[in-house]
């Protein structure tokens, strides 16, 4: 059986590939007659029938628990991110200010530990489908604790409209490995909703991030507080 990364207990439970709020915000009538289409290496055209089908699943990394009520406050956290940032008047575009304190209020701190923690989950889950040798055992203690990951960074950045067809896409994981240690140096993962692009990057102590955007990208222990997109 294989076992939750997070919690050791029996994985019973498949983590969604991109979440299916993210997929209905997109997507909102998607259904047997009027699917989405899916493609993937190696792959294309296969028909996505609803939010919750399971070719937009990992395979079983989590447990019940850790999947539902541990990870619900990190879940929730993103999907009103995510709403906000698609829903703003005007809309944002590179360079705005992401209005932090107006989407969360009193809870902005705690929010955005939340946001980072969805984030981090799913790059452990995706490190765990196709066997990437990312620090889960550290991402798995952060979560368990309710503390922010050190070695993660997340950068929001604006997709003009029109600029691209794809309207979600999970990506691979583009890595770079030590020469001397042979270990994982920095790697780093994208995560695109509609007009925005979550740009996820991994760096281990004393190595420089690897990155697409301009921005060193953000985590929760910085001492600015704004959070520009790029
Ligand atoms: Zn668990």
């Amino acid at each position: 059986m294989p076992i939750c990364w997070i919690c050791g207990a029996v994985a019973d439970s498949a983590e969604h590939m991109v979440k299916a709020s993210d997929v209905r915000a997109i997507f909102p009538s998607l259904n047997h007659r009027s699917p989405a289409f899916r493609h993937s290496q190696g792959r294309t055209n296969e028909p996505v029938r609803g939010a919750n089908a399971l070719i937009l699943k990992f395979r079983p990394s989590l447990c019940q628990h850790c999947n539902n009520a541990r990870s619900q406050p990190w879940d929730r956290a993103w999907e009103l991110l995510e709403r906000k940032l698609r829903e703003a008047k005007p809309p944002l575009k590179a360079g705005d200010r992401i209005p932090l304190g107006r989407i969360f209020s009193s809870n902005r701190t705690e929010s955005m530990v939340h946001v980072h923690q969805f984030f981090t989950k799913l790059m452990g889950c995706i490190a765990i489908e196709h066997n990437i040798p990312l620090p889960i055992a550290s991402f798995a203690q952060h979560l368990k604790a309710g503390a922010a990951e050190p070695t993660l960074r997340i950068a929001f950045v604006h997709i003009p409209p029109g600029s691209s067809k794809i309207k979600i896409h999970v990506g691979n994981v583009h890595a770079k490995t030590d020469k001397v240690t042979g270990v994982i140096a920095t790697a780093v993962w994208h995560y695109v909703v509609g007009s925005f692009c979550v740009e996820v990057s991994y760096a281990r102590a004393g190595f420089a991030q690897l990155r697409f955007v301009r921005r060193l990208g953000w985590h929760p222990d910085d001492v600015s507080r704004t959070w520009k997109l790029d």
